[in-house]
């Protein structure tokens, strides 16, 4: 196998191999683009590495010594030649780009000796003493895992008291006591001396680079983000460029299009001598690319027309590194920008009208879960009129609205929130050791950094809100305050921060929804042309009902009418029927209820005004309804007029040890028939009622829950439909019903094709079947779900996601089997997995009619059905 490949063999196709930042590079170069000449060791490599005991093997060294040489050749310059000396960056990069997740060494090749020879033929002794000491510290860091504050600390302290401000303002005698410093803490800290030979950093990076595919950061935006541990990582080596090489040198990053905003205009920031990661570091404040127009025009052009290009090439926004020296703009790094929900929406609608993408190829291009963050809450004009502000200065890194306790530390972030408070990350800047912290927290705040600093750029991916470079704001992180201009904010302290524009607010300011955006509706229309999947809600609640139309769902896939039970007036009458003695009392009961039942129906049906209508019996354990606290059970029992004692006893009668698997769902309606009977009723009686008063039409799908036996469901069936005959031959109107089932339990799925023929309608139920299946119960298994999904045991929590493997397969069964009784019935997904992309992929292969979830899922639903079906 081929270990290496130098920038001229790739290209972009080959990002598994030579990972994201490598196969851009080889493309690139195949491009014509001023890219720095280098060759890349591949991800296979690192897992080989990896797997073998940490061992570079013979033939693996004997390639990249020959493509070393090879780029000598190439270049003219060499690591053993004083006078054309060779540099290298060690850059990794993986199939998936993990920002500051992996680390890099810059200046590699330098040692006591040479770098005399470097400020010699440059003529600059600053800059070399400045590259010598950069070395030293990454080196330190990513090599010899020396904690990167000794250095920093070390700097900033120097720095003091010397009164120098910044890092380029360092004079070559002081970045030489730097460096002997620096050398000192290798002694101290590591106990070894920093290795002097060329050749010996080189590999001594290869390998750390490979082995920081398995340090924490990564593997913790692994997990963040579903990738897999399995990919490594490659080893990018390249000649260096130095942006730290005086006034007519510098190192910047640009968008071609704003990553916040979506607008379409070039977007970056850049830093006059300076190296590397400096300006996302947020170590000294970069200045906008608009104004490198006017300081450096020729290179300004020349990286516009190429930010155009590597647009056009790859038809999608760009991230794109790069570097000036003396001059001269080398291009370091490219790849998919990544950016807000609203940015995304808005490229992908503008791409499609500036004809660089298809509909099909901009809704690809979507993430459905980041339509969240476009409905995301803003906060409500009038609240903010009258909050005290602390801030407006801060840059608006990504957009937001949210309020929580300021902490400092990640570490504190994270335990504040496992107790369940909302926290907002507060800092001078973040590195990735805070990213734990970072996830966890509702907002992130810091007073350094511009708009790619670390904060901002893994707040944007996260979607979180984030306000950086905040820089009114005195944070002092040891004894834990943050100073404005009006006043002093401690530990635990409430703000609220706005993303959108970058100001901070004392106290909690009240959220509201955000409006939706034009490029929002846009996909929409698009998704609904694509997706072949019909998407319902969740919804029994007419202000629910009315998101959801908002939203252009297709109809209701599932009322809980149990929901309809709880208020105080009807869960007494509730009560009455599940705790009388007698046939009288209960039907007494249930005819009051019927009453609330008919107007409550009747508002469902006109507010969907129309449209199909999932309405499922009642479902949960009777004992839901009941009251189990003493003082309780007093009270109603005078409110009943029966004695305590009584109802005591009735308590204790309707007590079970499993309700979740107890006299819930149809098995009320075996035993209690009246019930559903009901129910029913008061399902036709409002649809004629409507029909009568106003010629409204609906259709109530009317469906049965937990069935597993077909004979549960077809006595039911009998009873119902003769019910329902009864009263439309005695109102003399007749309207359309159905009467189906939810599939649930795995002995459903196994008899579908029993079930089938007494169903008109199957829906899934995919939590209860979820938890039958898995033997989970939903109310407790989250505290060892986490701890299997952090062992790996499972993949998934498959809760939130479908469990293809065993559930899916149970969905798959009862499908094929369902086919066969009845080819054209119409099979549907109800359940909180009905709104999430992964299993609604799933859903839709199977061939199934439509998912409902709740409303706010609806687009995301829509989204992931036309994705699928595209
Ligand atoms: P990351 O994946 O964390 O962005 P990179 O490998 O892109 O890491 O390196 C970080 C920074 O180091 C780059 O943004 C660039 O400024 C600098 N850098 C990398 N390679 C070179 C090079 N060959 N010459 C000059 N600077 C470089
Ligand atoms: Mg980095
Ligand atoms: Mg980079």
């Amino acid at each position: 196998t081929k270990n290496v490949y130098s920038f001229s063999e790739g290209n972009a196709e080959m990002k598994g191999l030579l990972g994201g930042k490598g196969a851009n590079l080889a493309e690139m170069t195949r491009l014509g683009l001023p890219v720095p000449d280098g060759f890349t060791i591949t991800t296979e490599t690192c897992m080989t590495y990896l797997n073998n005991e940490r061992m570079l093997t013979k033939d693996v060294q004997d390639e990249i010594e020959l493509h070393l040489k090879q780029l000598e050749e190439r270049s003219g310059k060499s690591l053993n030649d004083p006078e054309n000396m060779m540099l290298l960056s060690v850059r990794s990069g993986s199939k998936f780009s993990m920002p500051g997740m992996m680390d890099t060494v810059l200046n590699l090749g330098l040692n006591d000796e040479n770098v005399e020879h470097l400020a010699r033929v440059t003529q600059d002794e600053e800059f070399a003493y400045d590259c010598y000491r950069r070395l030293l510290q990454m080196f330190g860091d990513v090599v010899y895992g020396i904690d990167g504050s000794h250095f920093e600390n070390f700097l900033e302290f120097y720095k003091r008291k010397n009164r120098v401000k910044l890092d380029s303002e360092l004079t070559a005698d002081q970045l030489k006591e730097i460096v002997h410093e620096y050398k000192r803490i290798y002694l101290e800290i590591k106990k070894q001396a920093f290795p002097q030979n060329p050749k010996e950093q080189l590999f001594a990076a290869i390998e750390a680079v490979f082995s920081s595919w398995n340090n924490e950061r990564a593997n913790i935006y692994r997990k963040l983000h579903d990738i897999s541990d399995d990919l490594g990582t490659a080893v990018n080596i390249q000649l260096m460029v130095f942006g730290n090489s005086g006034p007519n040198s510098g190192t910047g990053v640009a968008f071609t299009r704003n990553p916040s905003t979506g607008e379409n205009k070039l977007f970056g920031e850049y830093l006059i001598n300076a190296q590397g990661e400096d300006v996302v570091a947020g170590i000294r404040t970069p200045l906008p690319i608009s104004e490198l127009k006017t300081a450096m025009p020729e290179v300004y052009k020349q990286f516009f027309e190429m930010s155009e290009t590597l647009e056009k090439h790859y038809q999608d926004m760009q991230d794109i590194e790069f570097t000036i020296e003396n001059k001269k703009l080398y291009l370091l790094q490219t790849r998919n920008g990544k950016r807000t929900a609203h940015a995304a929406f808005k490229v992908a609608v503008d791409m499609v009208e500036e004809g660089l993408k298809t509909k099909e190829e901009a809704i690809l291009s979507l993430d459905p879960h980041s339509v969240n963050q476009l409905l995301h809450p803003v906060f409500v004009e009038e609240a903010l009129k009258s909050a005290e502000l602390i801030s407006t200065v801060g840059l608006p890194a990504s957009p937001g609205s949210a309020t929580g306790k300021i902490c400092f530390d990640a570490a504190v972030a994270k335990e504040w929130s496992e107790r369940g408070e909302k926290v907002i990350l507060v800092r001078q800047e973040t590195s990735p050791e805070d990213i734990g912290g970072m996830v966890v927290s509702q907002a992130i705040v810091t007073s350094r950094g511009g708009m790619t600093s670390h904060a901002a750029v893994v707040a944007r991916g996260m979607g979180t809100c984030c306000v950086a470079g905040c820089s009114e704001l005195e944070i002092d992180e040891f004894i834990k305050t943050v100073t404005y201009p009006k006043g002093v904010l401690k530990e635990g302290d409430i703000i609220s921060v706005d993303g959108t524009n970058g100001d901070l607010y004392v106290g909690e300011v009240s959220l509201e929804l955000s409006e939706k955006n034009e490029y929002f509706e846009t996909v929409m229309a698009w998704s609904k042309e694509f997706s072949r999947l019909e998407v319902r809600m969740n919804a029994e609640m007419t202000s629910d009902i009315e998101t959801g139309m908002a939203f252009e769902a297709s109809g209701i896939g599932l009322v809980r009418t149990e929901h309809m039970f709880f208020a105080p007036e009807r869960l007494i009458e509730m009560r009455r029927f599940i705790l009388a003695s007698n046939q009288e009392e209960r039907n007494k009961a249930l005819q009051t209820i019927l009453g609330y039942q008919i107007d409550d129906f009747k508002e469902i049906f006109k507010t969907i005004s129309g449209k199909s209508t999932v309405i499922r019996l009642l479902d949960p354990p009777l004992h839901e309804f009941v009251p189990s606290k003493e003082g309780d059970i007093r009270k109603i029992a005078e409110e009943m007029g029966v004695q305590y004692d009584y109802l005591q006893h009735r308590v204790n009668e309707l007590h079970e040890i499993n309700p979740m698997l107890g006299h819930r769902g149809c098995r009320l309606a075996v035993t209690y028939p009246e019930l559903y009977i009901m129910q029913v009723e008061a399902i036709i009686r409002s649809a004629i009622e409507l029909k009568k008063s106003s010629q409204m039409e609906v259709f109530p799908e009317i469906m049965i829950p937990l069935v597993g036996m077909e004979g549960e469901l077809s006595s039911l069936r009998t009873k119902l439909e003769n019910h329902i005959n009864h009263i439309m031959d005695s109102e003399d109107c007749s309207v359309p019903f159905t009467l189906g089932t939810m599939i649930e339990l795995p002995r459903a799925c196994l008899i579908a094709d029993e079930l089938a023929k007494s169903a008109d309608f199957f829906s899934f139920g995919t939590n209860d079947l979820t938890q039958m299946t898995f033997g989970f119960s939903r109310d407790d298994a989250a505290k060892y779900i986490n701890q299997y999904l952090a062992e790996g045991v499972l993949p998934i929590d498959p809760f939130q996601t479908l469990d293809v493997t065993g559930v899916g397969e149970l969905i798959k069964i009862a499908v094929e089997k369902t086919r066969k009784t009845k080819p054209d019935m119409k099979i549907g997904v109800c359940g909180e997995l009905g709104g999430d992309p992964h299993s609604i992929e799933f859903f839709d292969q199977l061939g199934l009619d439509y998912v409902s979830c709740s409303p706010y899922r609806v687009p995301v639903a829509y989204l992931a059905a036309a994705k699928s079906g595209i």
